[in-house]
């Protein structure tokens, strides 16, 4: 039988298939903008500059220094950029960084967003901005966040190398993961979440065996547009507050940190959350789903163990001490000794 739910839609537009960053100046027309920011990292200037080209007079400048876990200071610079060019939206091209900072602009401006994500991370779909200063990371939702326009072009992230690939799409996985038991979960997000996991995890091995394969790539992107709109649309649990803490307290690489975690955070979510996993064993076609995914990780040639990402042992207090600090929904309540069980063990990469 059906809980009750509340179910609210995103408002972003978003189109999706090959070749759609040509739509781009389309797109900014139809929001009515003449004096668009471009915003990349130093490592996708070019594409940056491509943007450009198919803005023609609509692009007045670029902005090249977005950076991981969007740091204020940065935030400020770009703030200053976009006033000294009078700009009246911004172009988000990369990755999680890079929406990251649109999103900071944003929120300081109201400035609208059209973002053409490069990477499986999903920021593109939520309303949730995660900002950094003096080790912290401390996360908000808002509308003004929330980006109006997302252009998903499958043959950006055909360069996206193949580990990174597989760090990106196990970060995706998570978002659906955590929403088949988020607290506010409903039918459609679960539809999603499972459909989700269900493209990621057809579509990795083929991506790592061919990153070059389009239709891998778009089976991909799918699952991981899906999977954004989980994040988005439910509030998440101890995986995704374990990987904001220790991104924020030791300047962990975002996506690394999330595949890291993912099997052990829901091992100690296990025994509260039953129906998620046979959702999840049914998205992978296998009887355990944590099993189907740790093999899976392991095929991909990833770090597996957080002291392999740069956290120091140390960390593992710090890190319980925060999330006892900071209590939120999860479906186990978070006690210390079994997680500081967990995060000793993937810390050491031991197992779950
Ligand atoms: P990223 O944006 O930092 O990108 C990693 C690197 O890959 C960068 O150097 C980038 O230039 C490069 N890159 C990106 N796409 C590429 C491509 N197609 N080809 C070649 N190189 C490419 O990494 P990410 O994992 O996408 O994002 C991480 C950030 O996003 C973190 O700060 C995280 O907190 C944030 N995030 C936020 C949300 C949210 O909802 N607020 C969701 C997910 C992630």
């Amino acid at each position: 039988m059906l809980d009750r739910f509340i179910y609210q839609g995103l408002p972003a537009r978003v189109l999706f298939g090959r070749g759609t960053i040509t739509k781009l100046s389309e797109e900014v027309e139809r929001l009515g903008l003449t004096r668009m920011m471009v915003l990349s990292t130093p490592e996708q200037v070019a594409l940056a500059e491509r943007a450009c080209e198919l803005l023609g007079v609509r692009a007045v400048a670029t902005f090249s220094g977005a950076t991981m876990h969007t740091p204020i200071e940065v935030t400020v610079r770009a703030l200053e950029a976009a006033k000294a060019c009078m700009a009246d939206g911004v172009v988000a091209l990369g990755g999680g960084s890079t929406i990251g900072l649109g999103k900071a602009i944003a929120l300081r401006t109201d400035l609208p967003q059209i973002v053409i994500p490069t990477t499986y991370a999903g920021s593109e779909m939520t309303p949730i901005l995660g900002e950094t200063q003096d080790d912290r990371k401390t996360t908000q939702r808002g509308p003004r966040i929330q980006p109006e326009v997302v252009i998903y072009d499958v043959d950006l992230t055909l360069t996206l190398p193949p580990v990174m690939s597989a760090l990106s799409g196990f970060n995706a996985m998570a978002h659906a993961a955590e929403a088949l038991y988020a607290s506010d979960r409903n039918p459609v997000v679960s539809l999603m979440a499972e459909e989700g996991v269900r493209a990621i995890y057809e579509a990795l091995p083929e991506v790592l065996l061919n990153p070059a394969d389009p239709n891998a790539r778009t089976t991909l992107l799918y699952g991981a547009w899906l999977s954004a709109c989980c994040l988005g649309s439910t509030s998440m649990g101890l995986h995704h507050k374990l990987c904001h803490t220790l991104g924020g307290l030791f300047d962990l690489p975002h996506a690394q940190t999330h595949a890291i975690l993912l099997p052990y955070a829901l091992t100690y979510n296990a025994p509260a959350i039953p129906e998620a996993l046979t959702r999840l064993g049914r998205a992978m076609d296998a009887e355990c789903a944590i099993g189907a995914l740790i093999h899976l990780e392991g095929a991909c040639g990833i770090p597996l163990a957080l002291r392999d990402i740069g956290m120091p042992e140390e960390g593992v207090e710090r890190a319980v001490e925060e999330a006892l600090a900071n209590p939120y929904n999860n479906p186990r309540p978070i006690e210390p000794a079994p997680l500081r069980e967990i995060l000793s063990r993937a810390w050491a990469g031991s197992g779950v």
